[in-house]
């Protein structure tokens, strides 16, 4: 048998919803270099086709987390530039990503020397983006440091800086901080083109960061979440009714007995747990969708199953889709609705889906 036919939880991606995000995105920010951010396997959706998908679309560079997925797509036949937002360790590694035409974050001398090393053994100019910390406090040269180290970078001769960015922290509620933020990356990038007359490309805005001000946008933005959610939904995560029981009232479900039915009930056990990333917080708590009816989840999520009250639909069967996040019909649990559940932001709840569950290309 085919593995579509006996396989019992998936997730659907619409490339056409995540090409018109995107397209969205690149309305809205006309005049900026769009560099979709695809790490952490496309926040759970599929790095490799949704890469390709960019790709065919005409952009030209991408950003990732690690050289592990940069390698990833590089052998998926990903040809567009991808810049790696970790700074590569140990520094000899950059040999790697040089041989697979990575463009690396950089932020001290020793990767510095190296890198121009490799260049200077290669006779050519080799890329790398700089990142700057102007309060985000996570990766990033200080500031004062940023102003020492564009002077280093001034005296290499085949290490070329052809992007300087830096990261906000509080787009989304501090506008004041945002703001300083965005001011002293201005002002260093206005340094370096002035003083040093280096030729690059600055970017600073997620995807919060587009929406909130046009003058963010620079040369070039980095969204990530918007590709995936707040336009058009794009993945939907489905699984089929694996078994179907009727109870009496009084009955017990589940680990730890935290759900005792009130009437006689008919209870579905889907093939689902928190081993596949479907939390374990939304043990009664969580809502799926059968027949179209937002149906809830009753007792305790367990490693790879859990039940849903289905006694309010008729005729529901063995076999029937379920969708656990996404839509159908009329009904949707977004994963807004789930992270709000979980007490987390709905990038996690992406993230979590296990990278064991098929993704489908529809
Ligand atoms: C994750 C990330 C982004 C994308 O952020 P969103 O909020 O998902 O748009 C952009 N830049 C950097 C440095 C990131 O780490």
């Amino acid at each position: 048998m085919k593995e579509q036919n006996y396989i019992q939880t998936w997730v659907e991606i619409d490339k056409k919803a995540f090409a018109s995000n995107l397209k969205k995105i690149k309305t809205f920010a006309k005049g900026a270099e769009i560099i979709p951010v695809l790490k952490a396997d496309a926040y759970g959706h599929g790095a490799v086709e949704l890469a390709k998908e960019v790709q065919n679309m005409g952009f030209i560079r991408i950003a990732v987390f690690s050289m592990q997925e940069g390698i990833e797509l590089r052998n998926a036949g990903i040809h567009i530039a991808i810049l790696m937002l970790n700074p590569v360790e140990p520094v000899e590694a950059l040999n790697t990503a040089v041989e697979n035409f990575l463009v690396p974050t950089i932020l001290d001398i020793k990767s510095l020397d190296f890198f121009d090393s490799i260049a200077k053994k290669q006779k050519r100019l080799l890329p790398f983006h700089l990142e700057v910390d102007t309060g985000m406090g996570r990766t990033g040269l200080s500031v004062s440091d940023t102003y020492d180290f564009l002077g280093e970078i001034n005296k290499r001769k085949y290490a070329k800086m052809t992007g300087m960015y830096s990261h906000f922290a509080v787009s989304d509620t501090d506008k004041k901080f945002t703001q300083k933020q965005f001011e002293q990356f201005h002002a260093i990038s206005r340094c370096a083109r002035l003083k040093y007359d280096m030729r690059f490309i600055s970017h600073i805005a997620s995807s919060v960061g587009i929406l909130k001000s046009k003058k963010y946008h620079l040369d070039a933005v980095r969204p990530g979440i918007s590709l995936y959610e707040g336009g058009q939904p794009v993945l939907t995560w489905k699984t089929k009714i694996a078994y179907i029981k009727k109870v009496p009232s009084g009955f017990g479900i589940s680990y730890g007995r935290t759900f005792i039915t009130k009437k006689p009930s008919v209870i579905a056990a889907i093939p689902i747990g928190y081993c596949d990333g479907y939390n374990r917080l939304l043990s009664n708590k969580g809502f799926v969708l059968i027949k179209g009816k937002r149906c809830p989840v009753t007792g305790r999520v367990t490693m790879n199953m859990t039940m849903i009250d289905i006694s309010a639909l008729k005729n529901a069967a063995v076999g029937d889709e379920v969708v656990l996040l996404g839509r159908q019909g009329k009904q949707e649990v977004s994963a807004k609705e789930i992270a709000d559940i979980c007490k987390t932001i709905s990038y996690e709840i992406f993230c979590n889906i296990s990278p064991r569950i098929k993704r489908i290309m529809v």
